[in-house]
């Protein structure tokens, strides 16, 4: 999306523009497809968040992308621990430890503390189901790898827009009339006070300007000659990748018997809190989620451990039958993705600042762009759009 809006915007401002994309489709992790389930599954985002705020909200509207408002009925949410149903006591108890994590991580921002949000979780079961709803399963990574700045400085304002037939779309959509020359990776980029050389596996592209837009991931094992400067590095390198992974099943039937898009989630003894949107826009797909170190320590181990163990939740709250109206299956491995390297980045606690560097030129030639380089819509599809269109504007001025 980043390098999309980038592109688009240098074509607007008359320049010559050529964009290359390692995989053989457009849209990165903003993919939806209909080819697994027969219904539109979206593997990388799926929440329009903050949508009364969202720059892609008016963008989704104008191609005719329908919305839905998620669910924000805490009572409708299915809550268990282990494969016991939480009492509305543990119901209420849940809820008030989320908002008081989420409160004192406010708090800290307030006071300008840069810290691990471990330190602010609550105590007891629900203290811990609310640190993985907060960190694995919203950010990517576990609370003592989760900078309070980087919470706080995102946008939320707590109007939940889902996308029925995929947010995948969006960027696809938004890029169908940008010429991407597909299956072409690059391997390094050269830079000079002239111009830029990039070097792809379909050959060497020489330009007055380069906007680079590859998850921070990625960006730090591409080689740049010379190499960048330290303050750079260090932006990349204080700016990891978070890993959310899906896991989802489609059912012969609503098996479970759950309205439409009803979210559940599980506290575990082992520590691997996860969560489901059951019977997802009433399709019999249930979609579930893994954050943070128990979804890499996962991923590790295959597709089959990852379906086994997300079979294993919906077998604990809907018994052993569930399995048998199972009919397709499909878990994303978004960390050993070669293009991706993990879902969305996560600011080290102490550096969240440091998004601000990620974002800026290097010699007047190089400029970086994606949800990594947005302290407001970090890990968000709107913060690539706009982070794109700003270093495509940047980069046409400089070209
Ligand atoms: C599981 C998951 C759930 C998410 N949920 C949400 C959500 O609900 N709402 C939301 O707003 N966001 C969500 N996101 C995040 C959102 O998808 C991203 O923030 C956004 O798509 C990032 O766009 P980008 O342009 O910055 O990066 P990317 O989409 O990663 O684009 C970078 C592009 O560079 C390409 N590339 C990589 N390496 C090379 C190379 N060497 N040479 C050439 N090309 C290369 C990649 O293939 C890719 O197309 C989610 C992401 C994941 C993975």
């Amino acid at each position: 999306m980043a390098g999309l809006a980038a592109a688009k915007t240098c074509i607007a401002a008359g320049k010559t523009v050529t964009v290359v994309e390692a995989r053989n489709r457009i849209g990165g992790r903003a993919w939806a497809e209909t080819t697994t389930f027969g219904i539109p599954y979206d593997h990388g985002c799926a929440w329009l968040h903050s949508a009364d705020a969202n720059p892609l909200t008016a963008i989704a509207k104008s191609f005719g992308i329908e919305t839905v408002p998620d669910s924000d009925d805490t009572e409708a949410w299915w809550l268990y621990d282990g494969a016991k149903e939480a009492s509305d006591d543990d119901h209420e108890a849940a809820v008030a430890a989320y908002e008081l994590l989420e409160t004192r991580i406010d708090e800290a921002g307030d006071e300008g503390l840069d810290v691990a949000a471990k330190k602010y979780q609550p105590p007891g079961k629900w203290g811990e189901l609310a640190a993985s709803l907060v960190g694995p399963l919203e950010a990517g990574v576990d609370l003592h790898d989760l900078s309070t700045m980087d919470v706080y400085n995102q946008i939320g304002t707590g109007v939940e827009w889902l996308v029925p037939g995929g947010m995948g779309n969006i960027a696809a959509r938004y890029g169908l009339d940008v010429k991407v020359q597909l299956g072409t990776r690059v391997t390094g980029v050269a830079w000079t006070g002239t111009g830029v050389k990039v070097e792809t596996t379909k050959g060497a592209i020489e330009a007055k300007a380069a906007v680079v837009t590859v998850p921070t991931g990625v960006l730090k094992t591409l080689k740049f000659t010379p190499a960048l400067p330290g303050w750079k590095r260090d932006a990349i390198g204080n700016t990891p990748m978070g890993l959310l992974n899906k896991i989802s099943f489609l059912f012969r039937e609503n098996v479970l018997e759950a309205d439409p898009t009803t979210h559940m989630s599980q506290h575990r003894a082992d520590n691997r809190h996860t969560g489901f949107l059951l019977n997802a826009f009433d399709t019999n797909l249930a979609i579930g989620f893994i954050g943070g170190d128990a979804a890499w320590q996962l991923e590790r181990l295959g597709p089959k451990a990852m379906v086994d163990f997300g079979l294993s939740v919906l077998k604990d709250i809907g018994g052993s039958e569930v399995a048998k109206a199972v009919t397709k299956t499909h878990a994303t491995r978004w960390g050993s993705d070669p293009f991706a390297l993990g879902a969305y980045s996560a600011s080290k606690p102490g550096h969240a600042k440091e998004r601000a560097n990620l974002a800026k030129p290097v010699g007047g030639r190089l400029f970086f762009a994606g949800e990594a380089c947005s302290p407001k819509w970090a890990t968000q599809l709107p913060g690539a759009w706009l982070t794109g269109i700003e270093a495509g504007t940047a980069a046409a001025a400089a070209g």
